[in-house]
């Protein structure tokens, strides 16, 4: 090899290593994304507190409620935060965002995984502790937490367990993918193209519709 190909294959190796750092640069993400925060206290099944005082919620899932504002605590809202402690509680977690980063109470909106790579918010729909929860635009990893739920549903694993209900008619919101009661002042508004009738709960989560906030608490 002489100096003038020495040299050329040298730049082109630098031309190859400045346009990986372009891309990275331009993909807009940490080239090392691992950090990793210590879970220092866990609040229910869905939220937790981190070392460095932040409030991460995690996204796309709605575990049940435990007793709060005077309101009494929904069935399994206890189960669902024991286990979360069992995964998170003194741990180090790393967290990854979607395109909202914040709600409006000023939590961190975060998909959270475990060193060992353990996918947090998927493993307590995965065992029947919370069910998913769209909402838009943070519906990156929707389809994977839906096929989590309907293998926690197929097993009855956690609140799937023993579901009994009676024969009803409830409405559903193609749009925001939420379901009500047909006497729901927010139900009955859902435009036409968008309304869908399900008869039973089961089948309204089954399609990935969570329950109003409003008319139907808590679910079951
Ligand atoms: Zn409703």
């Amino acid at each position: 090899m002489n100096k003038n190909e020495h040299f050329s294959k040298v730049s082109r190796h630098f031309f190859y290593l400045s346009a990986f750092f372009l891309f990275v640069f331009l993909s807009g993400k940490p080239i090392f994304a691992h950090e990793r925060y210590y879970v220092k206290w866990v609040s229910d099944g869905d939220t937790i507190v981190l070392a460095d005082g932040r409030h991460i919620r995690y996204i796309g899932i709605n575990a049940p409620e435990i007793d709060h504002e005077n309101k009494k605590a929904e069935f399994f809202g206890y189960d669902a935060k024991k286990y979360n402690k069992t995964l998170v509680l003194s741990k180090m977690v790393r967290l990854e965002f979607d395109k909202e980063t914040h709600d409006r109470y000023g939590r961190t909106l975060a998909y959270v995984f475990l060193n060992n790579g353990v996918f947090v918010n998927k493993v307590m729909i995965e065992k029947g502790y919370a069910y998913c929860l769209p909402r838009r635009p943070n519906i990156k990893y929707d389809q994977v937490l839906l096929q989590s739920q309907r293998n926690a549903m197929l097993a009855k694993r956690g609140i799937w367990r023993n579901w009994k209900e009676k024969k009803e008619r409830y409405w559903g919101n193609r749009r925001s993918k939420r379901f009500h009661y047909t006497t729901c002042i927010f139900g009955k508004k859902i435009a036409v193209k968008n309304k869908i009738i399900f008869l039973r709960k089961w089948d309204a989560f089954w399609g990935g519709y969570a329950p109003c906030k409003k008319c139907m608490a808590g679910g079951r």
